[in-house]
């Protein structure tokens, strides 16, 4: 009998006929004629990626995914975790896996075991892992009936893994096996184990199965892995260099602000510096927030709890509210300005000559977030944001976007982060009719277009009352972190029925946009330390410049400059102790502060200042209206 034919095809080279049975997704591709072979991770079939040692045995497009790439890297790491689990059932046999996935540059795996894991656990593990990878082990997949697989998982005492397939429906689930370890897991994975050719443990924490803090706790291990031994030497070096600009330690070491046991976690106090550094970057938002015609305004920190229940926060965001009472009325501290600002649209008729309406608050909410997700100043429970909401006709809802996006352009071009946009459209669970989901999300996609700027479209992740853009940051590390971002919602200004009155003489609905630019003042600030490391431009920081006398003969000299320098709105500081310069020099520069104004003998003689940099390099001496220019200069040139 004729073996049936099937074609398969890669980009860039011709088509080739192979028989329907009998070829996996390694053999094809060697069919085709693709180099390489060795630093293949899996195959894409038809956009789909899978393991290499799936059967071909229909027409199909096949693209091979190495090891370097993206998609490739994610398969070698959540690989790594697997050799992970088998790495620490061998040496801990008791032990018990959840689950390993991988995550951005990481991997992890979380375990329980009778006691938790410790830096000191990992050198073994590594140690084991490298055997395994020596072995070169494959990684098998099959699918059987789900109650076969709890049943097996049943008998090897791994009641998460049996919980976990509880929670699936019915019919087959896939198994991967390397060597004596198996694990439920949908794949895809590498070939074998010996395809990871760098990998290094990092990190040990507790985590809560499930994230669930009622549940057990579990010893999360976290490891990276990598194509090869230079990409992963690159990476710890960069880690190495984050360590080092971890705001909490810049914050302690420049002294901007605490987080205490005793006053609570997630807040955060502000000490005379950090509070200074905040207050340039609100003031400089106000400004700019009035430069394109947004209002002012503030809204109460506490609103009575039916309000809460009109606006819908309180079906949808209980969790993450406080409440206290009142005189028997029951209040809610704001986590959102949102409702003030509707207050304000609603107190009198507007027409559409007067839209769009901008209202911009500095607004402090809470939130709730558990004390496991808390972070410096990333993650807390009191934050400011930089918060507006804008009520526009529909018909104006692409321009404002289009001026919220040169908004954050603007901005970000000042910081010197790049950045990149995602999309989130209709979530399953949502509100709102198809005919306006499409409308906004036409408006959101058309504005980011016309931009050219890189976007990606995250299907079904839109809060559930409206599409949203999200800018994502690039940091000087080329880490990324969520800022600004733009929300169109439905719901709101249904619930508090809010209108308009059209050239037509009717009541309309008006689109809402939420939108933050910073975001999180504290969170940017966080940011913000680690991306100048703690060196805060000119216009920045808190300290511009501070002044060290040679000798105390120099102190009188020293205090005139510190007026003059005052008085020309100068953020300056003195340090007249009885040290050596070179002492004085040193500590001004861990503190980071741009201009060190040297006073000695020779500058009293000629009325002017030696400027040292924080860089160690030197300026001409100066007198000190030459020097207030310069200042003020690169202060309004944001430098
Ligand atoms: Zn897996
Ligand atoms: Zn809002």
């Amino acid at each position: 009998m004729e073996k049936e034919l099937i074609t398969i095809n890669a980009k860039g080279s011709p088509p080739v006929e192979i028989p329907a049975q009998g070829l996996n997704g390694f053999q094809a591709l060697k069919a085709l004629g693709i180099n390489n072979m060795e630093k293949m991770a899996g195959i894409k079939i038809n956009g789909e990626i899978k393991d290499l040692s799936t059967e071909i045995n229909s027409s199909a497009e096949l693209e091979p995914v190495y090891t370097d790439s993206q998609d490739g890297l994610q398969m070698l790491r959540h690989s790594a975790a697997h050799v992970m689990a088998l790495a620490v059932k061998d040496i801990f046999p008791e032990t018990k896996v959840t689950i390993g996935p991988a995550i951005k540059n990481d991997f992890y795996y979380d375990f329980d075991y009778k006691r938790a894991f410790e830096a000191k656990d990992l050198p073994t593990i590594e140690k084991r892992m490298a055997e395994i990878i020596e072995e070169d082990l494959p990684f098998i997949r099959t699918e059987i009936p789900r109650i076969e697989a709890i049943e097996f998982f049943r008998s090897k005492d791994e009641e998460y893994k049996v919980e976990l397939i509880e929670d699936l429906s019915e019919g087959k689930v896939s198994i991967y096996r390397q060597g004596n370890f198996t694990d439920l897991c949908r794949g895809p994975h590498l070939p074998s184990t010996g395809k990871i050719k760098a990998f290094h443990l990092t990190n040990v924490a507790g985590a809560y199965w499930r994230g669930d803090e009622r549940r057990a706790m579990l010893s999360r291990i976290y490891g990276i892995a990598f194509a090869d031994q230079k990409a992963l030497n690159a990476h710890l070096k960069n880690l190495e260099e984050a360590k080092k600009r971890d705001h909490r330690i810049l914050g302690r070491k420049l002294d901007l602000f605490s987080i205490r046991d005793d006053v609570g976690p997630g807040l955060v106090i502000f000490h005379p510096n950090g509070a200074l550094l905040r207050h340039i970057i609100e003031e400089f938002e106000i400004k700019e927030h009035l430069k394109r015609g947004y209002e002012m305004v503030a809204g109460p920190q506490l609103l009575k709890t039916e309000l809460w229940k009109k606006s819908g926060h309180f079906g949808h965001y209980r969790e993450n509210m406080y409440f206290t009472a009142i005189e028997d009325q029951s209040y809610g501290i704001k986590p959102m300005n949102c409702l003030a600002h509707m207050l304000i649209y609603s107190s009198k008729v507007r027409s559409y000559r007067e839209l769009p309406k901008r209202y911009f608050e500095l607004g402090t909410v809470h939130r709730h977030e558990r004390s496991g997700v808390l972070h410096g100043l990333i993650r807390v429970r009191q934050f400011t944001q930089d918060d507006a909401h804008i009520l526009c006709t529909p018909e104006q809802l692409k321009g404002e976007i289009q001026n919220i996006l040169d908004f954050v352009r603007d901005i970000m071009a000042i910081f010197g982060f790049d950045y990149d946009l995602e999309i989130s459209t209709r979530p399953k669970k949502s509100i709102g009719t198809d005919v306006d989901w499409q409308k906004a999300t036409k408006a959101l996609i058309e504005a980011v277009e016309e931009y050219n700027l890189p976007y990606q479209i995250n299907q079904g992740e839109g809060a559930f009352y409206g599409p949203k853009i999200d800018v994502m940051l690039k940091d000087a590390l080329e880490r990324s972190w969520q800022c600004s971002t733009i929300q169109c919602d439905f719901a709101l200004p249904d619930r508090f029925d809010l209108t308009y009155v059209g050239p037509d003489g009717e009541k309309h609905r008006p689109a809402m946009i939420h939108r933050v630019i910073l975001g999180s003042i504290e969170r940017f600030l966080g940011v913000l330390i680690e991306h100048y490391a703690g060196a805060f431009p000119l216009w920045l920081a808190p300290v511009q410049a501070i002044i060290l006398t040679i000798t105390d003969r120099n102190i009188p000299y020293g205090k005139d400059l510190l007026e003059t320098l005052f008085s020309a709105g100068i953020r300056v500081e003195k340090d007249f102790r009885n040290e050596k310069l070179g002492f004085k020099v040193r500590e001004a520069q861990v503190k980071k502060i741009p201009y060190m104004l040297v006073v000695g003998d020779k500058e009293m003689e000629s009325g002017n200042v030696t400027i040292r940099l924080r860089d160690g390099s030197n300026l001409p001496p100066m007198f000190s209206k030459e020097l207030i220019g310069r200042i003020r200069d690169e202060s309004e040139n944001r430098r």
